[in-house]
């Protein structure tokens, strides 16, 4: 009798563990892998699991184990390295094992889908059948239509619905010519068709050649020199900001080092932070190069994704680009990984599985010992300390690409100038010069919908969310009234709900009402706005880019939706209607992304051969933080940040985790966290300093009420030793059934 073996597998549910099962009667145990998916009995239902481990031992008897039901994968949909990388992720966040892997695996293999890509067929002209004449194939007129429909496509490939468009019965002649050896199926896979005109590079600056060539001695030999299928063990780690300012050329780089990879026959990973918003940056890697491109991004269908994520692991695509989840895409040849603006915080995970992209594709690319390139113009403090202390290597590019100069920004003190609709009198001259000029201008205020409140003029009243510490923003094309925090929505009232006056006012200023104001001011201006309720409708982002390129709008105004990476040669006038939200935020991390949004958008202005101008609306010009980064830069506001931070001891000179808890009652969340206080003070680990429990900033939102206690020290060690002992205690304790709690490593919000 052989010796026994049991499955440890994961299976998504909160619980932070693994669980052991007997491997179906019936299989054969040696074809077995950590990796591969099972569907199982679980309570009593069935769920789709995770092999993570075949081992020899059990805690749990035997007699009291089940069976997996099927094995649904002949090879491991995760990879070993990317198994251990979850693995390590869910022990370094907290995070359930379960939970941790799900979120990683596309959905249609989470459901049990089979891994196999839906391919589509499609038909191209073989070397000989392109020399053939259709001459030849004068006695098959139906082979010799289809060749000749071939011939004309040639090189494209033709699918099932061009035929068909043109041919009855065209499925076995074209067999024919497939048998003849002049005509060849291909397989695609939800790819993007490989390019066939493709663009010549740039000729590249000395400051991007040395950052190119810095990253692709980390690269290592092609990999068809060290033979295909072995393990490419030729490449190395090394880490590498690519620290530029807005224009510098950033994407060149990273075309630059792609070209490379590709020509060793290696793939390239890159995370960008939203793929609607820059659509641009796809299309420059689409234009740039032949191979095939797998974008991963939320418009996909389940199936879309599917195909895009396998292409990547069977060696189809050469180029993966995608958002925060397309960190866990397998990769048959990884080459090098590249985040793009590493500094923004959409790659942090915040709600469900709390992990960071940005530092666990540092962590992959070690374990692969591949490169990794951080871009930024504004890189994160966390990432700047990593260079000072020698981790990370600074590559810098200091001007623009296009010889442009960085435009000069003044600010616009605010206390001394008539508003019109918060719009000052200096900015609407300036203004009226640049428009009249024929140029853009750019207005950012991240402030979507008409007014942020809603007032009565007669008693005072404010228009708050029923469910939310917060007021309700009044949409003015709408007319409702609208929470950002929780989505409430009401249609706008015709009179005060207290004193029944109809002197309802509109307080404060959002993108409609700056619309409307500038439309009152420059009648003849074409004028766009984006924000996140212009761009709802699938393909109005688009819409309105292609109006600004094409130059039929002057006026752009928006949320930080602009701000993002966009290239518009003719903005020459960018304005900030608002500095002062950033300025006294509640979060340590204000100010660092305020001075971030400003230079982002202070980016837009300028970028070709119209020189560019910012202009910033406040009513604190003095203010340090403003002052040191108006007067000397990014570098120096970051540098002075770090001080700040080291001083207070902040992240990233400590370790940080958030322990949140919310109920509907106000009472449970703190006598939840004030018990999880007292079970980690026990636990005498002096060196973890708790903060706590205290009400959220906004303490109701949704109908829930917030609490949250901090956990800091100086080192990680002894925070996660911590949360190592901590965390099953709170596991078990009833308090916690009657909260939703959860575990934040490495907040990035602390409110
Ligand atoms: P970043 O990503 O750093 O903001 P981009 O890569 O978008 O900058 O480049 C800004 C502009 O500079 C683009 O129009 C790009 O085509 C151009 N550019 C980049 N590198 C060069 C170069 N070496 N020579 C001329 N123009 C360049
Ligand atoms: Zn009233
Ligand atoms: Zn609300």
């Amino acid at each position: 009798m052989s010796a026994p073996v049991f499955l440890r597998i994961a299976v998504p549910s909160p619980l932070r563990r693994s669980f052991d099962y007997l491997p179906p009667k019936t299989v054969n145990i040696d074809t077995l892998r950590p990796g591969q998916r099972v569907r199982i009995p679980f309570g009593r239902q069935e769920q789709i699991g995770v092999i993570l481990a075949i081992t020899p031992e059990s805690n749990i008897a035997p007699r009291r184990l089940r069976h997996v039901k099927a094995i649904l994968d002949e090879t491991p949909v995760l990879p070993e390295e990317l198994l251990g990388l979850l693995q390590w992720a869910s022990d370094y966040y907290h995070q359930p094992i379960g939970e941790m892997l799900a979120n990683a695996l596309p959905v249609l293999l989470r459901k049990g889908q089979p891994a196999q890509a839906k391919a589509e067929v499609r038909w191209q002209l073989t070397e000989s059948g392109h020399t053939s004449s259709v001459d030849t194939l004068k006695r098959a007129p139906k082979q010799a239509a289809l060749f000749g429909q071939l011939h004309e496509a040639h090189p494209a490939a033709l699918s099932a619905l061009d035929f068909a468009g043109q041919h009855t019965n065209w499925r076995a002649p074209l067999r024919a010519l497939v048998e003849r050896g002049w005509v060849e199926e291909i397989l695609l896979y939800g790819l993007s068709t490989p390019n066939e005109t493709t663009e010549q590079p740039l000729q590249v600056n000395a400051e991007q050649q040395a950052a190119i060539e810095a990253v692709t001695a980390h690269t290592g030999v092609s990999c068809t020199d060290a033979g295909k299928g072995r393990k490419q063990g030729s490449g190395s780690f090394g880490c590498f900001l690519l620290d530029g300012v807005t224009g510098s050329g950033k994407t060149e780089v990273y075309l630059g080092i792609i070209a490379q990879v590709l020509q060793q026959g290696k793939q390239a990973l890159i995370l960008v932070p939203e793929i609607s918003l820059t659509p641009q940056t796809v299309e420059r890697f689409q234009r740039r190069f032949a191979c095939p491109i797998a974008v991963l991004h939320s418009g996909l269908s389940d199936r879309e994704r599917l195909d895009a994520w396998l292409s990547a692991g069977k060696d189809e695509a050469g180029i993966v680009i995608g958002t925060r989840s397309a960190l866990f895409t397998p990769l048959a040849r990884p080459g090098v990984i590249i985040i793009d603006e590493e500094h923004d915080t959409s790659f942090k995970q915040q709600d469900g599985v709390r992990y960071h992209a940005r530092d666990l594709a540092i962590l992959r690319a070690q374990r692969l010992q591949i490169p990794i390139v951080l871009g930024s113009a504004t890189p994160s403090l966390e990432s700047l300390l990593n260079v000072e202390q020698g981790r990370y290597r600074a590559l810098k590019l200091s001007a623009r690409a296009t010889g442009a100069a960085l435009p000069p920004i003044q600010t616009i003190d605010l206390r001394s100038q008539p508003l019109k609709e918060g719009l000052s009198k200096t900015l609407i001259d300036t203004l009226h010069r640049h428009l009249a000029r024929g140029e853009q201008a750019l207005l950012f205020l991240n402030r979507r919908g008409y007014a942020p409140t809603l007032c009565c003029h007669d008693c005072g009243w404010l228009a708050d969310c029923p469910r939310c510490d917060a007021r309700l923003t009044f949409h003015a094309g709408k007319q409702r009234l609208r929470c950002h925090h929780c989505g409430t929505e009401q249609g706008l009232m015709p009179s005060c709900p207290d004193c029944g006056s109809t002197a309802l006012r509109a307080l404060g200023q959002g993108t409609e009402r700056i619309e409307e104001a500038l439309a009152e001011l420059f009648p003849e201006v074409g004028i766009v706005r984006i924000d996140r309720d212009s761009t709802r409708r699938k393909g109005a982002m688009q819409a309105m880019l292609d109006s600004i390129h094409r130059g039929e709008k002057q006026l752009l105004v928006g949320t930080q939706m602009l701000a993002k990476g966009h290239h518009f040669p003719d903005v020459t006038l960018v304005a900030i209607l608002d500095a002062d939200q950033g300025l006294f935020g509640a979060d340590f991390r204000a100010s660092e992304r305020m001075a971030q949004l400003i230079i982002q958008v202070a980016g837009r202005a300028g970028r070709e051969d119209k020189p560019g101008q910012v202009l910033i609306q406040t009513y604190h010009p003095e203010h340090p933080l403003l002052r040191s980064l108006l007067t000397e830069g990014y570098t120096a506001f970051a540098e002075q940040a770090l001080r700040e931070r080291s001083e207070a001891e902040l992240p990233p000179y400590t370790a940080m985790a958030m322990l949140r808890a919310e109920a509907t009652n106000r009472d449970s969340p703190q006598r939840f966290l004030r018990i999880a206080y007292e079970l980690a003070h026990k636990l005498g680990i002096e060196q973890v300093e708790l903060l706590g429990p205290l009400p959220s900033p906004m303490e109701r939102r949704a109908g829930r009420f917030r609490a949250q206690l901090l956990l800091q020290a100086p080192q990680r060690g002894p925070l996660q030793q911590l949360l190592r002992a901590l965390l099953p205690k709170l596991d078990e304790l009833a308090e916690g059934r009657k909260v939703r709690w959860s575990i934040d490593v490495d907040p990035t919000d602390t409110l």
